[in-house]
């Protein structure tokens, strides 16, 4: 849908990234419905249409329905936080997804939060697996590679902070 067809279907106006990134979290949303978590009944599909359109924020709605959906199975950045602290298995994830959402408003935060967790932050290892870097060491201590474990937990610069 257009931001023209939108806004003259609902009578208001929308910014077309905010158009795009609700339609492409629905659109992830409705793709993503894993056998494990429960699919939406076509009362909870129209109930959770109605709160979309009615919300004042319904980014965060879909997010939340996102969190709900990514709890109910094990994702694989799950089982990468799993591999390096083992005693994240008996995390309760939904709580860690919804922490900064609950703690700020800014979306930065949010965003970096998210990142986070699914550990999708660039680190000289991805950049040299993409192809924008030749060196993976760390860019800090110099003395091993720049993975996301070792930038965030056992860089020895890094735990000066
Ligand atoms: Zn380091």
């Amino acid at each position: 849908m257009s931001p023209t067809e939108f806004e003259s279907k609902y009578h208001t106006k929308v910014c077309p990234l905010t158009l795009y990134g609700m339609t492409s979290t629905l659109r992830e949303l409705w793709k993503n419905q894993k056998p494990l978590s429960l699919p939406l009944n076509y009362k909870e599909q129209e109930s959770f249409k109605t709160a979309f359109l009615k919300s004042k924020k319904p980014s965060r709605l879909a997010y939340q329905q996102l969190v709900e959906a990514n709890c109910s199975y094990k994702i694989s950045s799950q089982e990468k936080w799993s591999k390096v602290f083992p005693k994240a298995r008996d995390l309760i994830w939904h709580d860690a997804y919804m922490t900064a959402i609950k703690c700020t408003k800014s979306a930065k935060l949010i965003e970096f939060h998210c990142r986070f967790l699914h550990q999708i932050l660039a680190t000289n290892v991805s950049l040299v697996k993409m192809g924008y870097k030749d060196d993976i060491s760390c860019t800090f201590c110099r003395k091993e590679a720049e993975n996301f474990t070792h930038l965030f937990w056992f860089c020895s610069k890094i735990e000066l902070f």
